[in-house]
């Protein structure tokens, strides 16, 4: 196989409970993970020199070793001794730095590449191993769907499909560092906590009104006071027909859910009329990461 085309899916939270800070500055995550529709676009082509080539569409990402795609694609080059070079586009559509697992899923996308367009033969498990020192979230990236993910987000539970519906994603125009967002969280003033296990319940039995009922992140409670936009576009989404609304990871980027995708669209028309938001989109959950493009 000498090209290959991968979209690789983005991911939103239906749950975020941070449980404890351990003693090495890590924070131990419980978190629901779901992956949607909204993906970017990578396409891989063999090339005789020895190097790894990255050319972005977003100019103000890097595309030196800083990208986590030339990351995963040389860790795996390296090990194996791959002799070939590989030349790659992203087309990147994923809002970065937004809590999406944007660049996590591109270097999911860059390790499958480089397993089957060099018959390394690796299997999920061995690719998740070598993942994980990417980056907490690419484990997950790999797997997809709806998962349960504890530990500093390495240790995953698969979990039925989340009951279908249609998601609106909101990134307001600001930037947050997800470092600031950890290390201005105080746990010990968190009186409230996301209920993950009753999350993974009502996914369990398919109750979307259980599922819209917990939708819960405690990173809120940093992002929130500092960047009222957010709360903004939260409370604007569940005004204008949305069954639940929540921050994504460490955020700013919101999304919402619908059980009607035309109540789905017109929340998001009145919203890009508020021109709260930088970037929408109308997407849906799905079970599938990674897919190859046809
Ligand atoms: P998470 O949800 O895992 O916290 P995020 O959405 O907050 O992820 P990313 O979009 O993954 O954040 O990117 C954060 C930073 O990582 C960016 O500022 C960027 O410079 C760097 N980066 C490296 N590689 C990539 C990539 N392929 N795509 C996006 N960002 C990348």
């Amino acid at each position: 196989m000498d090209k290959l085309t991968l979209k690789a899916m983005a991911k939103i939270n239906l749950g975020l409970d941070v449980v404890r800070r351990r003693p090495d500055g890590y924070h131990e995550v419980r978190m629901i993970m779901q992956t949607v529709g909204l993906y970017d676009r990578l396409t891989f082509e063999k090339t005789k020199d020895d190097t790894l080539r990255l050319e972005s569409s977003m100019k103000r990402l890097p595309t030196d070793g800083n990208n986590l795609i030339i990351r995963a694609a040389s860790l795996l080059k390296e090990e194996f001794g791959i002799r070939e070079g590989l030349s790659i586009r992203l087309d990147k559509r994923i809002p970065v730095a937004a809590g999406m697992a944007g660049g996590s899923t591109d270097a999911a996308a860059a390790l499958t590449a480089v397993n089957r367009m060099f018959d390394l033969g690796l299997t999920e498990e061995q690719l998740k191993e070598r993942a994980v020192k990417i980056g907490a979230d690419v484990p997950y990236c790999l797997q997809g769907g709806t998962a349960l993910s504890e530990g500093i987000g390495e240790i995953l539970t698969a979990l039925p499909p989340a009951p279908a519906c249609h998601v609106v994603v909101a990134k307001p125009p600001i930037h947050v560092s997800t470092k600031w967002v950890y290390q201005n969280l105080h746990l010990e003033q968190v009186t409230e906590h996301p209920d993950i296990d009753g999350m993974t319940e009502s996914i369990r039995q398919g109750d979307y009104a259980g599922v819209v009922r917990r939708l819960s992140n405690v990173l809120e409670s940093v992002t929130v006071p500092r960047y009222p936009v957010i709360a903004q576009i939260r409370d604007f989404l569940r005004e204008n027909g949305a069954d639940g609304a929540l921050m994504s990871g460490s955020g700013p980027t919101v999304f919402a859910l619908f059980d009607d995708r035309q109540r789905a669209r017109q929340a998001l028309d009145a919203l890009q009329k508020t021109g709260l938001a930088a970037q929408t989109f109308l997407t849906a959950l799905t079970e599938r990461t990674c897919v190859e493009q046809d």
